[in-house]
């Protein structure tokens, strides 16, 4: 038997001296930066970085990059505005976010709560928690709720099991999805007992996160098997982050990797407009440019979809490479994935009824 996840925490790089066990440089940079965003790297993701400045220490390694941010704000998805009660964010009419926890196994630099993680403005307890089922309770509409965080499973599994049986016993909740970055980055919390508990509420959906394709390993494979074998579907959201994964070459062997470990791709993330993040955004070009990377050259399984997030608190919007070249009343036209050009003749128009498939709302948004 390995180590309890509880002690492994215990393990964890959370001054900027402890970077010096492995890397001989000049933490003077990096305490400043994590006196404004806390440092907290598990000992487990700390082993997978090779090299200063590799992917995994770019995600994880305060950067003086993060002080000089010349755009970004704290909160970009206007989470606290859409929220009836703490930590609830209601954006969508039949689908919630529920926060549930402030601390991650590991900080990413890139995180969209930047704001909040390891200096809470909520302070989470039974009272909260309880506001927030009571809220979904008392709103018919809601037949998603996605808990979030923070990371989730980084409550015990004693609160798992209370948060998730209070909220299975919801009859108008139909699925319940839970987004954890563990696997990746200490998949020991992923443990037979956790998977015990989470089969009890299916359907359940796991999503993780996974940025780079040497985070894949024997642990986060073992950690993703477990899960999968207790009936629970996988998904992978990434954000694309300059420097790590936005590069076609590295997103295809990620995507390809995950499926291997049974881990489907959902979202690719262009990044948020975080304060602190100004260094790992790209062009959107690069974003799309990837998705044609792969569209046709890979499974299709393998292809996650790519969104913004709008500023404001718009939502997922999706973006696609453009495959139509032109739409009429008769035909349309298509390339492939090689450039090849296609024909594809459309049905007569009818007088109503199918008049709404040329709204200008759902096609001039594809035509450049
Ligand atoms: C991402 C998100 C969801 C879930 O969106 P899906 O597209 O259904 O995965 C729900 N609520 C909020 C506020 C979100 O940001």
């Amino acid at each position: 038997m390995g180590k309890n996840w509880k002690n492994i925490l215990k393990e964890s790089i959370t001054r900027p001296e402890q970077i010096l066990e492995k890397f001989n440089i000049d933490v003077k940079p990096i305490k400043a930066v994590a006196e404004k965003y806390p440092m907290f790297v598990s000992r487990y993701y700390f082993n997978l970085i090779e090299d200063v400045d590799d992917p995994i220490w770019k995600q994880c390694i305060p950067s003086p990059l993060e002080l000089q941010d010349p755009y970004g704000c704290e909160d970009p998805l206007n989470e606290e505005e859409d929220s009836p009660v703490p930590g609830l964010v209601h954006r969508y009419p039949d689908r919630v976010l529920m926060c549930v926890s402030n601390s991650c196994a590991t900080y990413c630099r890139f995180c969209t709560r930047k704001r909040r993680i390891g200096k809470p403005s909520i302070v989470f307890s039974d009272d909260i928690y309880l506001a927030q089922i009571k809220y979904i309770r008392e709103n018919p509409s809601i037949r998603d709720v996605l808990l979030s965080g923070g990371d989730p499973f980084m409550l015990s599994d004693e609160k798992i099991d209370f948060l998730l049986g209070k909220i299975r016993a919801i009859p108008h909740v139909e699925i319940l999805r839970i987004g954890t970055r563990t696997p990746c980055t200490l998949p020991q919390r992923i443990t037979p007992k956790l998977c015990r508990i989470l089969k009890k509420y299916h359907p359940l959906y796991v999503n993780v996160h996974f940025e780079h394709p040497r985070e894949i390993t024997e642990e986060s494979e073992h950690a993703c098997g477990l899960l999968a074998d207790a009936g629970i579907p996988l998904g992978n959201q990434s954000v694309l982050l300059k420097g790590v994964n936005d590069d076609p070459e590295v997103m295809k062997s990620l995507v390809q990797k995950l499926l291997k470990i049974r881990v489907r791709p959902y979202y690719l993330f262009q990044m948020d407009l975080v304060k602190g993040t100004y260094h790992f955004r790209t062009r959107v070009e690069v974003g799309l440019k990837i998705l044609e990377s792969l569209i046709g050259w890979t499974s299709g399984l393998a292809i996650p979809r790519f969104v913004i997030d709008a500023p404001g608190g718009g939502g997922k919007i999706p973006l696609q490479p453009n495959y139509i070249l032109s739409i009429n009343d008769e035909k349309i036209v298509l390339r492939n994935y090689e450039g090849k050009i296609f024909v594809y003749p459309q049905i007569p128009m009818e007088k109503e009824g199918n008049d709404f498939l040329l709204s200008s709302r759902s096609v001039n948004a594809v035509i450049p």
